[in-house]
Formats: C-alpha cells, sequence, structure tokens
C-alpha cells in the first residue's frame, strides 16, 4: 500500500514525515522502498533496546500462546513478576505499583491517587512541562497550542511555576496543595535539566505541607539519561513515580510506582480494563530482564557525550547553531533559526530525529545504537552543516 492509499482512511493529525515505515531492527529502520534509517527517534522514546528486538518478541509470541487478558481482580504471575521488577529498580520506598497502558493514563491515575489521599485539590506543575494529552494530563501540561481549544474542561486547580524557580515553588506549595508534578528532564519541552538544589526543595515542600511529589519519567525512564531513573541522578525519591515509553519497548504498557502514603485508597476509585495484562507484563519483563542482563545502560553515558561533543564540534563553526545539551541520550540541539528544513534533510539523508519547538531538533537515539552508528549521525550533521538551503 502507498502512503498516498493509506492516508484515504486515517485522519491527519499527525506531522506528516512522509514515510512509509515497515520494519526495525536495532538503531534502524526500513522504509516501504527499502531504504535504511537510523532512528533518533527511537519511536518517541520508546525503543531503548531498539526496534524488535528477538528476546521481547519471543516473550510476547509465548506469552500469547498461554494467556492474553486477565482482569486485576485476578492475580497473575506476570503481574507479579514485573511489580517486582520494577520495585526492586526503583528508589528506595515505592514498594507498590499500579500498570496502565500508557504514560498519559500514569499521569491520570498518579493525579487521582494523589488527590484521593490527601484529600486537596490544587495541583502544582511546571511550565514547558508536558504529561500527556487526555484532559486530566493535558490539565497539568503547560503548552498552550495543546490546551487552548479545550481550556475549559481542564482543571483550575492546577498552578504553574516556572521550571527551576525555587522561589516561585517555595511561594505556591502550601497546606492545601495535593501533589507537585514535575518531570526530572523536560522532554517535549525542549530536554531542560532540573537543578540538584530544585529537587530537593519540592521534596522537602511536599514532606513540610503533606504534599505528594510525583516524577513524570515517562521520557526519561529505564536508561533514557544514563541511570535507569533520572531520580538516581538526583538521590531524591518521589511518592509516585509515572511511568511508560520504554516500558514495553512499543508494547504498550505503563506502571506508577507509590509510597506507602498511597497505601489506604478506597477500592474502586480507580481501575483499568487492560492494564496489567499478561502479554503487556510479558513484554515488560523481557524487556527490563534484557535492560539489566545485558548491562545496557552502562555505556550510556559515555555515547551520551561522545554524541554531544561530536555535535558540537562538527556544528560550532555554524552561524546558525546556537548549542548542545542533554543528559545521557536524550539529546537538544539549538539552532537560531527555524529547523524544519533541516529535519526534512536529516530524514532524506536517513536520520530521524524529533523537532520540537521551532528551533530545536531532539535526538533520542536506541540505548544500544553503536559507536558506528553514532559516527554515521556525526556524518550526516557534518555534511549539512555545509548546506544552505536550511
Ligand atoms: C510521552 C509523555 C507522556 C505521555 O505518554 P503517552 O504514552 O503518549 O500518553 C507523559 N509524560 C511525559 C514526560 C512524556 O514524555
Amino acid at each position: 500500500m502507498s502512503v498516498q492509499d493509506q492516508k484515504k482512511h486515517l485522519l491527519q493529525i499527525f506531522p506528516d514525515y512522509g514515510l512509509n515505515i515497515v520494519r526495525g531492527a536495532g538503531s534502524k529502520l526500513w522504509d516501504n522502498s527499502g531504504k535504511e534509517y537510523i532512528d533518533c527517534s527511537s519511536g518517541w522514546g520508546v525503543s531503548n533496546i531498539g526496534h524488535s528486538n528477538p528476546s521481547l518478541s519471543l516473550a510476547i509470541f509465548t506469552q500469547a500462546q498461554e494467556l492474553i487478558t486477565c482482569p486485576g481482580v485476578f492475580e497473575n504471575p506476570r503481574r507479579e513478576e514485573l511489580a517486582s521488577l520494577l520495585v526492586d529498580l526503583a528508589p528506595d520506598g515505592l514498594n507498590q505499583v499500579f500498570f496502565t497502558n500508557s504514560g498519559t493514563e500514569s499521569v491520570e491515575a498518579a493525579l487521582k491517587f494523589a488527590i484521593a489521599s490527601t484529600g486537596r485539590k490544587k495541583v502544582v506543575s511546571m511550565m514547558r512541562g508536558f504529561h500527556g494529552r487526555s484532559i486530566g494530563s493535558l490539565g497539568v501540561t503547560h503548552k498552550k497550542k495543546y490546551r487552548n481549544l479545550f481550556e475549559h474542561l481542564l482543571s483550575p486547580d492546577v498552578q504553574f511555576v516556572p521550571f527551576n524557580n525555587s522561589q516561585k515553588l517555595s511561594d505556591i506549595v502550601t497546606e492545601e496543595t495535593a501533589a507537585v508534578i514535575l518531570e526530572l528532564v523536560q522532554g517535549e519541552g525542549g530536554v531542560h535539566i532540573a537543578d540538584q538544589r530544585f529537587v530537593e526543595l519540592a521534596r522537602e515542600l511536599c514532606d513540610k505541607t503533606g504534599a505528594i511529589l510525583i516524577f513524570d519519567e515517562v521520557q526519561t525512564g529505564f536508561g533514557r539519561t544514563g541511570r535507569i531513573f533520572a531520580t538516581d541522578h538526583f538521590g531524591v525519591s518521589p511518592d509516585i513515580l509515572c511511568l511508560a515509553k520504554a516500558l514495553g519497548e512499543g508494547f504498550p504498557v505503563g506502571a506508577l510506582l507509590l509510597s506507602d502514603k498511597l497505601d489506604s485508597l478506597p477500592k474502586g476509585i480507580h481501575g483499568t480494563t487492560f492494564g496489567g495484562n499478561p502479554l503487556a507484563m510479558a513484554a515488560g519483563i523481557a524487556n527490563l530482564r534484557y535492560l539489566i542482563d545485558m548491562n545496557i545502560v552502562e555505556e550510556v553515558p559515555e555515547k551520551g557525550h561522545f554524541l554531544m561533543e561530536s555535535l558540537e564540534r562538527v556544528l560550532s563553526t555554524d552561524h546558525r547553531f546556537r548549542l548542545v545539551r542533554g543528559l545521557g541520550l536524550m539529546i537538544a540541539i539549538e539552532f537560531k533559526g527555524r529547523v524544519q528544513r533541516l529535519a526534512e534533510l536529516l530524514i532524506e539523508n536517513g536520520i530521524i530525529v524529533i523537532p520540537t519547538g521551532r528551533n530545536t531538533i531532539r535526538l533520542l537515539p536506541p540505548l544500544i545504537i553503536t559507536f558506528d552508528e553514532i559516527r554515521r549521525v556525526i556524518k550526516v550533521f557534518e555534511y549539512l552543516s555545509n548546506d544552505n538551503t536550511w
């Protein structure tokens, strides 16, 4: 089927990359004409252990023959297994797990649990923060473009503070605050890293006022930043950790890890039909075992440094270039002007990237990307820095 044929029936609501992708393996994707790409988007921060990782495919296949669905009212060994793997990886004090099917659902559940456990209404979120697009999670997402048409459905009890502004955070968190939610590295907002002091302060303020601290690690989780979780860089534990994207590597799996502050929620106040189904659990288990057994995260800091330093080196003489920033393999390249055309040229040259805002290119390559593949990415950037058509 051609791209044109597919377009007949699909809602045209995504920006159009003009690509028809049919296959993936490791860091690579192929389109329907057989052209190869290095996927520096990981399918939007999902394929951390690489596309169609064989151990994941096998686990999904094997589980599909055993049991696919099983609601949360029953116990299931796969669910127990993934929950205990997550608890073992997580920072101290997060001993309970609730499974969802996506990032936005993890955030929705976190907000509901925080409100239910505190009996309070107000939620503090960050400017430039992104937490999803369903009504509750959109309510804590900052960007006007996503909110405008739906503002009337979004909670007036959400207050936004400038990210990393300690004074404003101290002023706004009170005994009426149910939750403070933040990303430790803002992803969609353009890869902005939280200050150590800001994160510590958020913890202190929540302890002082009894508010629930929620870290949204939907994008930063599972090695993306060079540690299993971004909170490992900060040494600060939240009360709720929201996860999704790279937990199922494309199989829809999300999770919340919760501290015992949230252990007496009224039964039935939340639920899910698909969340925690054995097939999703099998995908999550196979992924985490691979991530741990193969020591995937160990090389991430070095790969990230190499990629960032090389980008700086080849772009520094380009007057259109502003800066590179990032943590691990979560990287943003900021330019002085628009990057739309550059992103298109990168794709034409076999490198898939995510443009963010007008002047930023985001790179989230699979963590298993090789140094040779990184060199290929750099070569294309170097080549395009000599191209003045963008
Ligand atoms: C992608 C993302 C979400 C939303 O996840 P979906 O699975 O698309 O619903 C929420 N929070 C953060 C930080 C994200 O990056």
